[in-house]
C-alpha cells in the first residue's frame, strides 16, 4: 500500500489557488442539497498530527507500506515529526510533497534518504510568481539547488499547478531544460473542479480551447521531436503513464490510486480515500488505529460508462464525487482528457518505431508509480 501521510494543514504560502480560492469557497455552498456528494463530513480535524508516531509503526508493521509520501499544507514545518517518522516507521520509500521554501532546514542525512522530492512550482519566474508570490520562483530553484549540493540524489518532481496563466507547452520546457537540469520530470494539475465558486465556464472554455489543448498538443509534438533527435524521452508525468498504457494495454485503474492502491493518513489518524477528500467520512478506509476497513472508492458517471476509461482511468475521484463545477464543468474537463489521449495515441507509431529500432528502450519511459503524480492532469 502506498499513504499520503498529512502532517498539518498550516502553510507557509497563500497561494491564489489554494489559500485564496478555499477563502472564496467557504459558505459558497449555503442553499445547496446537503447531499451534495460530500455526505457526512468532519469538520473538526486538528490542524496538526493528534495521534502518536508508534500507532503509525503499528500500523504500517500490519500493512507493509511502499510509497509514504509527507503531505500537508506544508509537511516541512513539522520536521520533527518528519525525522521521527522516518526512524520509527518502516517504508520502502520516504516522498515529500513541498513548496521547496524549507528545504534547507532539512537535515542533510534525512534529506539523503528520501526518494522523490515533489516541488510545487508552475513554470516560468513570472508564471510560478503570479501565482504563487513574489520571489518564489527564485526562492525554489535556489533550494532545490542546495538539496542536490546536500547530496540529495533522487527524483526532483517539478509539480506545477495549472491555470488561465500557464501557456502549458512554454512553461513545462522551460522547467525541463532551461533549469540547469534541476527537475527530472514535471507533472501538473488543472486548477479545475477543486472549489465550488471559481468555476468561471466561459473563462475556463475559452482558455482551453484557444490556450490548454492547442498549446497541450503542441507540447505532445515536441516531446516526440525531442526522442527523435536527442533519443531521450522527456519525464512528462501525464505522457508517460498513457504511453504507457497504449503501449502495454494494461488498463490503468484510477491513475492516481485512491481508495485501491494509497490511502490517506488524516491528523486524527482516520484514514481518507485521498488527501484532498479530507474528513468525508463516506469515504473512510477505517484508522490506523483499528486497521483498514472496506471503503468507498467506485467511479460513478460519466465515468463508469466513459469510452475513454480505459485511457484515462478515472482521471479524480473527488472531482467524480463532488462535481462541484457541474456535468457541464466536468465534461469541459473531460475535452482535456481527450486531447491529451488522442494526441498521445496519434503519436505512438512515431515513438513504437524508435522503439523497435532500438533508439529507445521501454525503460526510458519507467517512472515510479503512486508517487503523487496523479498522470491525468
Ligand atoms: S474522460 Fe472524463 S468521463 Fe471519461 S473517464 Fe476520464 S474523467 Fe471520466
Ligand atoms: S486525482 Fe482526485 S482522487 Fe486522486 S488524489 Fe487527486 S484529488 Fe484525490
Amino acid at each position: 500500500m502506498h499513504l499520503f501521510v498529512t502532517l498539518t494543514h498550516e502553510c507557509n504560502l497563500k497561494c491564489s489557488y489554494c489559500y485564496g480560492k478555499c477563502c472564496d469557497d467557504f459558505g459558497s455552498d449555503e442553499g445547496e442539497d446537503d447531499d451534495d456528494g460530500f455526505g457526512d463530513v468532519d469538520y473538526d480535524l486538528p490542524d496538526n498530527i493528534s495521534y502518536g508516531v508508534s500507532d503509525l509503526r503499528v500500523f504500517a508493521e500490519r500493512e507493509p507500506v511502499e510509497n509514504f509520501i509527507f503531505y500537508g499544507g506544508e509537511p516541512l514545518l513539522r520536521l520533527n515529526t518528519i525525522y521521527e517518522m522516518m526512524d520509527e516507521v518502516p517504508a520502502k520509500r520516504f516522498i515529500v510533497q513541498t513548496n521547496g521554501l524549507l528545504l534547507h532546514q532539512l537535515e542533510p542525512s534525512y534529506l539523503r534518504r528520501l526518494h522523490t522530492l515533489l516541488v510545487s512550482i508552475d513554470g516560468e519566474e513570472a508564471v510560478t510568481d503570479g501565482y504563487r508570490g513574489r520571489g518564489v520562483y527564485r526562492q525554489v530553484l535556489e533550494q532545490v539547488r542546495l538539496a542536490r549540493a546536500r547530496g540529495f540524489t533522487g527524483e526532483v518532481v517539478a509539480r506545477m499547478t495549472v491555470g488561465r496563466q500557464t501557456d502549458i507547452d512554454t512553461q513545462v520546457l522551460h522547467l525541463l531544460l532551461e533549469t540547469d537540469g534541476l527537475f527530472d520530470s514535471v507533472h501538473w494539475q488543472l486548477d479545475a473542479q477543486f472549489w465550488r465558486s471559481d468555476y468561471d465556464p466561459k473563462g475556463f472554455s475559452h482558455w482551453v480551447r484557444r490556450s490548454y489543448r492547442p498549446r497541450l498538443l503542441n507540447l505532445i509534438e515536441e516531446w516526440v521531436k525531442h526522442m527523435e533527435r536527442k533519443r531521450r524521452v522527456l519525464h512528462i508525468y501525464p505522457f508517460l503513464g498513457v504511453t504507457e498504457t497504449l503501449l502495454t494495454g494494461v488498463p490503468p485503474g484510477l491513475r492516481c490510486g485512491s481508495g485501491w492502491a494509497q490511502l490517506t493518513v488524516q491528523t486524527n489518524g482516520a484514514l481518507a480515500a485521498c488527501p484532498a477528500m479530507l474528513g468525508m467520512k463516506r469515504y473512510y478506509f477505517g484508522n490506523i488505529r483499528s486497521g483498514v476497513q472496506l471503503g468507498n472508492s467506485t467511479l460513478g458517471s460519466p465515468c463508469s460508462s466513459c469510452q475513454t476509461l480505459q485511457l484515462c482511468g478515472g482521471r479524480c475521484l473527488y472531482a467524480n464525487i463532488t462535481k462541484l463545477w457541474s456535468e457541464t464543468g466536468f465534461r469541459l474537463v473531460c475535452s482535456t482528457v481527450k486531447t491529451l489521449t488522442n494526441g498521445l495515441e496519434a503519436a505512438l507509431p512515431r515513438v513504437q518505431s524508435l522503439l523497435k529500432y532500438g533508439d529507445l528502450s521501454l525503460s526510458d519511459f519507467e517512472y515510479t508509480k503512486f508517487n503523487s503524480c496523479e498522470i491525468i492532469p
